[in-house]
């Protein structure tokens, strides 16, 4: 529970800390330090009293800068020494690779192709960032698999039609080599066809495909290994991860097959109808992601010349090594390899999309980002495109004049750049130049990126203290939460705070040091909102740090007798945007109740939706939407005036998040989501949003654009920001958690060969002032071949695009239609794989490709989600849907499908272990009533208790042998004894791992919390939705249609 202090200096032994201190320790220099650990305060701490636990001292995403790029020398070897050595060992023990997926391997592939791109970055880089008010108004504030079982065929005797092996999976291809913790793609050993040769007949006992390539081998047909020993040391070769990627001929790649009955007819997927003999599927032979019980890291090179390898799945554990292209935390593509033209992405069915994440954090023990200052001359750029120089820009003529991967322009390298080339052709400069061999660089921003000084930080709090508020204790929750929080801001001279409260009307505070006491000034008017002074409402934190403490820890006292039962949110929020509005900051909204007064107040929809609700084929969507554009057009004008706002709603009742999400999300923000709000177990959950809201890494007034190689141009970009221009977003603000997707569409033809090149640039402030622009490069060979394209997919990207797509849909398409376009989406993508790609035709077998042989089952647990089930809230569908809008690739899939680990024996857990033990299926089966299960998905963490659970457990885990008088709404607690110790070190862990804090709630087999619990188990069949073996019989069904039918 101590801080831990993040002195520098942080070896990689710290990795073996305790879980609560991982994370804490940002690296000398390190870009950003890990995740927060998440602790719970200990309830009830003063306010005031210092943080438990230290923010990250050093948001700063960029500390480590190299002021003149040819003295950078070998990156960061000062900074970080021996950032490998030992780390292997230490990481085992305290990482934990997550399921799902596997990775493949690499391939050769050469490069450029050209584009025009019209619009130069700079040209808006160089207007206002403001917007056309930046510089008027403000002078002086300037501007997988092996299935987890066992082989287990033996225990399905072959039957049934098609004369394979009914119930059985044939993975592609067979990899021998057991995988080394991680995912294991292989398959086991028993049963396996060798791809490209089926072997009709072949029993299930058959022996492994000999011409199988062993799983440890290199990857076919390309130069190198992904992974050299030399390189990389104490790494492990993963099993699963390096499935060969030969370029085999067209689809004899690596492929999954489930054997589904032959007669399965006229089944409708929502029905539930009965399907014919999905018995003869054995569970424990179906696709599910794989537990690594003894987790290990893996080292992932971005390139290796020319080679580029596919990332790791978003959801494991790796450590990146920048070769050339940029983190996979940053950019990641739905495919490793790029369609050469729109055919044959049309023809794949996938989607074509980049999901960034700017400010992901990295691992400890990555090489920070390297700052490069070009002086007065700025980065150089294409002239013609404006892309930013970077590791694919080819030298030519003597290193004179540079050919643009983008856009093909042939450049005059200016005078001071110029370097010789060596005998390889790169310059003699290149690996000592960050900008020439690394992916991800930041460049110094010139006076030509600003039209103001950069702003400074300023974090201005809004607090609801209407009588509902103040009654369920959401008040005093967040003042507390703010109270402790500020003494986690970084305060630099130039970190600025406000506060106001606000219930029919809004209350601001001067805070400025000559007050013995803050004074509070009305705002009466919720119609047409002003702001009751110029200044003193925003002041330096170091000048109010102990007025605004004090005035925190009255507030709850002087609105404690206030029967004000109306609530001016939109007023509020104009009048706190009206205070920020000459330098731009966060708003952090502290919201309890419905808005129900002034400019842009709601009114209860929901009684409408309670009726419809539960009819999908009404209309009930359009309570998704907005109510109306009033909150909408304010915040487009707050995102123009750099004000990010971010809602956390704390509430017992339906507060209308549908238009009300509208508002973080234009302005870069997010909803923070406390319901039912519990005075008693959430101001923990409340303070830890808060603070890692503060001190996460982050920028202001950013704004992001992304080129690509000409041949393909961006179709859209998806998020939380704002758009003014067609080719770049504009962001208040940007955090580690958010991510944009953007999806590309070809105008053009690349060459078999040839590389597209993808480049994310972004422009912002730093929390200490400083303006930069952020530069992620990534470069992927195009191909002509379809099975390249499945071999290559990126099962977490796809189907965070499914899940986003999915979101989109929700307040403008009745749930039925958008579960069905879902399952559409990944029946069209499968039988494109099936027509085109498999190699065996056998129609009682559904083929899936390797890489994506997971899709199935994240598809059914999505149409089960929370967002895309019939039964839900409407306030917690549209919770979900602004959630999923920036969620991140790592999360999107334990969002729908949740780890699933047991408690009740975590002590016969072995020493050397990682913290968490494997994961279990979502399914009743693995539920045993003597059991306790931890649930959780990234937000929420479900605790399930059996029936029969010996109290001995219940006694050590929640101090009481019975659950009588337990609440739902559980505060963990840690008692003396093993078991207890370990449950709350997995929670540690896994609030450190998901950058949550998460909602604890107790689940009781036999009541309606238990029934909660249960609508997780997506493998299950439920009233109105199929089982996992159903579904997959049911989209093996389709494809069969499908392909009949052509
Ligand atoms: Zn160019």
């Amino acid at each position: 529970m101590a801080p831990p202090s993040g002195p520098p200096g942080v070896t990689p032994s710290m990795i073996r800390a305790p879980p609560s201190q991982l994370g804490q320790t940002p690296l000398p220099g390190s870009p950003l330090s890990n995740a927060p650990p998440y602790i719970a305060p200990p309830p009830g701490r003063p306010m005031g009293a210092p943080a438990p636990y230290m923010a990250n001292p050093n948001p700063n995403p960029n500390p480590n800068p190299v002021s003149q790029p040819p003295q950078a020398g070998p990156p960061a070897a000062a900074a970080q020494p021996n950032p490998v050595m030992g780390l292997a060992a230490s990481l085992q023990n305290s990482m934990i690779g997550t399921p799902a997926s596997q990775s493949f391997a690499s391939r050769p592939f050469p490069s450029t192709a050209q584009r025009p791109v019209s619009v130069p970055f700079s040209g808006s880089l160089n207007q206002n960032p403001l917007g056309s008010k930046g510089s008027g108004p403000f002078p002086g504030q300037p501007a997988s698999q092996p299935y987890p079982g066992p082989p287990a065929l033996a225990s399905q005797p072959v039957r049934g039609p098609p004369q394979l092996f009914p119930g059985q999976i044939v993975g592609q291809p067979p990899m021998g080599q057991p995988p080394m913790g991680q995912p294991p793609m292989g398959q086991p050993p028993m049963g396996q066809l060798h791809m490209g040769q089926p072997q009709m007949g072949l029993g299930p006992m058959g022996p492994p495909s000999m011409a199988a390539p062993p799983m440890g081998a290199p990857p076919m047909g390309s130069a190198a290994a992904p992974f050299s020993g030399s390189a990389w040391q104490g790494q492990q070769r993963q099993g699963g991860m390096l499935a060969p990627v030969r370029m085999a001929p067209a689809g004899m790649g690596q492929q999954s097959m489930v054997s589904t009955p032959g007669a399965v007819m006229g089944y409708s997927p929502h029905a539930g109808a009965q399907v014919g003999t999905p018995s003869k599927i054995d569970p424990n032979q179906i696709p599910r992601p794989v537990p690594s019980s003894n987790s290990s890291v893996v080292y992932f090179e971005t390139r290796q010349g020319s080679v580029v390898s596919p990332p790791p799945p978003a959801t494991s554990d790796f450590i990146v090594r920048d070769t050339g292209n940029c983190s996979p935390r940053l950019m990641r593509c739905t495919m490793n390899q790029i369609p050469c033209n729109g055919e044959i992405l049309t023809q794949s069915c996938m989607p074509l999309a980049l999901m960034v994440q700017p400010f992901a954090l990295p691992h400890p023990s990555e090489e920070p980002i390297q700052l490069v200052d070009f002086g007065e001359m700025g980065p150089v750029r294409c002239v013609r495109c404006k892309a930013y120089i970077n590791p694919f820009m080819r030298f030519i003529d003597q290193g004179r004049r540079f050919v643009c991967n983008l856009c093909g322009f042939c450049n005059d390298t200016p005078r001071d750049y110029i370097c010789n080339l060596g005998p390889d052709m790169r310059r003699r400069d290149a690996d000592e130049r960050p900008e020439l061999c690394r992916g991800t660089v930041e460049f110094v921003a010139t006076k030509e990126f600003m039209v103001r000084e950069p702003m400074p930080a300023v974090y201005f709090f809004l607090v609801d203290v209407s009588m509902n508020a103040v009654g369920t204790g959401a008040t005093a929750a967040a003042c507390s939460a703010i109270s402790q929080a500020i003494s986690d801001i970084p305060e630099g001279p130039q970190t600025m705070v406000g506060i106001a409260t606000f219930d029919s009307t809004i209350h601001f505070y001067n805070l400025k040091r000559s007050q013995q006491q803050p004074v509070m000034l009305i705002v009466p008017d919720v119609e047409d909102v002003y702001t009751p002074l110029q200044t003193d409402l925003i002041v330096p934190l170091g000048e109010c740090r102990e007025a605004l403490e004090q005035l925190l820890e009255s507030i709850p006292s002087m609105y404690q007798t206030n029967k004000i039962a109306d609530s001016a949110f939109g007023a509020a929020i104009k009048a706190g945007f009206l205070a920020l509005k000459p330098t731009g900051g966060k708003l952090l909204v502290f919201q309890s109740v419905l808005p129900s007064l002034g400019i842009g107040s709601l009114s209860s929809r929901e009684a409408e939706g309670r009726t419809n609700v539960s009819n999908a084929d009404k209309e009930p969507h359009k309570l998704l939407q907005p109510a109306d554009k009033t909150l909408k057009t304010m915040a487009v004008e707050f995102a123009e005036y750099q004000v990010c706002i971010d809602v956390f709603l704390m509430t017992q009742t339906y507060v209308d998040i549908a238009s009300i999400s509208v508002v973080p999300s234009t302005t870069g923000g997010q909803i923070y989501y406390y319901y039912p709000f519990s005075a008693v177990s959430d101001p923990a959950k409340l303070y830890n949003d808060l603070r890692w809201n503060l001190s996460r890494p982050q920028g202001f007034e950013a704004v992001m654009r992304v080129r690509c190689s000409q041949g393909l141009q961006v179709q859209e970009y998806s998020g939380n920001f704002c758009k003014r221009v067609p080719t770049d977003i504009d962001l208040p603000a940007i955090d580690s958690d958010k991510t944009i997707m953007v999806t590309f569409k070809h105008d053009d033809k690349f060459q078999e060969g040839a590389e597209c090149g993808f480049q994310c640039a972004i422009l912002y402030t730093t929390v200490h002032g400083q303006r930069r622009i952020r530069v992620m490069n990534l470069s992927l060979p195009c191909t002509t071949v379809l099975g390249n394209l499945f071999r290559s997919a990126d099962l977490d990207s796809q189907f965070s695009c499914f899940l986003k797509k999915a979101a989109n849909g929700i307040p403008t398409t009745p749930l039925t239609q958008v579960r069905e376009q879902i399952v559409n989406h990944c029946i069209n993508i499968l039988g494109s794989y099936r027509k085109f790609c498999a190699s065996i035709s056998s129609s009682g077998q559904l083929i899936l490709p390797e890489a994506l042989k997971l899709l199935p089952l994240y598809t059914l647990a999505l149409i089960k989600s929370v967002g895309l089930r019939n039964d839900g809230r409407l306030d917690d569908r549209s919770y979900w849907a602004s959630h999923v809008a920036s969620i991140s690739a790592s999360l999107a899939v334990p969002l729908v499908y949740p780890r699933l680990i047991s408690i009740h024996d975590l002590t016969s857990m072995e020493e050397g272990d990682s913290v968490l033990p494997a994961p279990v299926a979502l399914s009743s089966e693995y539920l045993s009533d003597e059991g306790v299960f931890l649930l959780e998905n990234g937000e929420d963490a479900l605790i399930y208790v059996g029936g029969m659970v010996n109290p001995e457990i219940l006694q050590k885990l929640f101090g009481s042998p019975s659950l009588e008088g337990v609440p739902s709404q559980l505060v963990l607690q840690q008692f003396d004894n093993d078991l207890s110790k370990k449950f709350n070190e997995v929670i540690n862990e896994i609030r450190r791992q998901r950058c949550s804090y998460l909602r604890l709630r107790l689940c009781k087999k036999g009541e309606p919390s238990g029934m909660c619990f249960h609508s997780y188990m997506v493998e299950d069949k439920a009233p109105g939705s199929l089982s996992y073996v159903e579904f997959l019989v049911h989209v093996h069904r389709q494809i069969q249609i499908q392909t009949k039918s052509n």
